[in-house]
């Protein structure tokens, strides 16, 4: 039996594993191996219905590296009006043409397709429901989870730059702190205080700042471009004096759904 050495082992090709090995490659010169039981990228899209597609924009799915699709506005059926939402033939062309065309020719990433993982972390990738939510990063281990809430793909590729650019894992999981998918309604208080509040902690750090403005994976992204709007105006305003008061009433919240107690407020 050979033995491969590469700095990075990632279980999986799907939409995080390629938004992870991204942002890696893109901040460091890591050398990445990818394995995945599946002969090709893409993850659980391979497998979709035809009609299957997105719900949300293309403009925001993917890697950061990649455009998918052409920013286009859907002209007719129920989504007219809205970006368009890719296919999944459509996400899975995307992501072959990211491996072929970025990932290999870099040299710094090896696929292994229709291979399966056995070791003892086999599919913790996946999208799990940790309970309760263990941390991102350990040594010699990350578990990609998500941060900011409904939007795994993003996330990975934070998860990614932060573990280019950092190298103490204590400060990584201040900036990653798990936020797990939900199970109950309720848990939408949790979700969107660990959002906030990592929100709170990125804002902190210049480059982070700036990755997120460069980011085409993130939502928030080109809004300072639209500051002479006074509608924007007016809700950066609102945004910005009510989020220490929604903090708190989050955190109350919280407390309460945790005791069993209804969260009425
Ligand atoms: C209909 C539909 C629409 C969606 N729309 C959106 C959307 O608009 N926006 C959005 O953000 N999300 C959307 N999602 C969520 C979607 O699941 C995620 O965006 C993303 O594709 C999940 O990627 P993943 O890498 O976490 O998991 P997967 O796609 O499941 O990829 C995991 C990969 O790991 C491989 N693997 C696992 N274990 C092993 C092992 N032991 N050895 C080797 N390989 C292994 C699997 O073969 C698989 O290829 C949608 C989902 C569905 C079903």
């Amino acid at each position: 039996m050979s033995t491969i050495e590469t700095d990075y082992q990632v279980i999986g090709a799907g939409a995080c594993g390629m938004a992870f090995t991204d942002a890696l490659i893109e901040e460091s010169d890591a050398d990445v191996v990818m394995v995945d039981c599946r002969h090709r990228p893409g993850g659980h899209w391979n497998d979709a219905y035809p009609f299957v597609r997105l719900h949300m924009p293309s403009a925001i799915y993917g890697i950061n590296s990649r455009q998918l699709g052409n920013d286009t506005i859907e002209q007719i059926g129920p989504n007219a009006g809205y970006y368009k939402a890719a296919t999944a033939a459509k996400i899975c062309d995307y992501y072959q043409r990211a491996l072929e065309d970025q990932f290999l020719p870099s040299g710094q990433v090896r696929f292994f397709g229709l291979h399966d993982y056995t070791g003892e972390d086999a599919g913790a990738h996946r999208i799990i429901r940790p309970r309760p939510a263990c941390p991102i990063f350990e040594p010699d281990r990350i578990r990609i989870q998500p941060v900011r809430t409904g939007f795994p793909h993003f996330n990975a590729a934070l998860i990614g730059y932060i573990e280019a650019t950092r190298g103490d894992d204590a400060d990584k999981n201040r900036l990653c702190p798990p936020n797990p998918y939900p199970n109950h309604a309720y848990d939408w208080i949790s979700n969107t205080c660990v959002s906030m509040l990592a929100r709170v902690e990125w804002s902190r750090e210049p480059d982070i700042e700036a990755w997120l403005e460069d980011s085409r994976l993130n939502i928030e992204r080109g809004a300072a471009n639209h500051m002479e709007d006074p509608k924007m105006q007016e809700a950066v305003i609102r945004l910005t004096e009510n989020t220490e008061s929604a903090l708190i009433n989050l955190k109350r919240l919280m407390a309460e759904a945790q005791a069993g107690a209804p969260a009425n407020a």
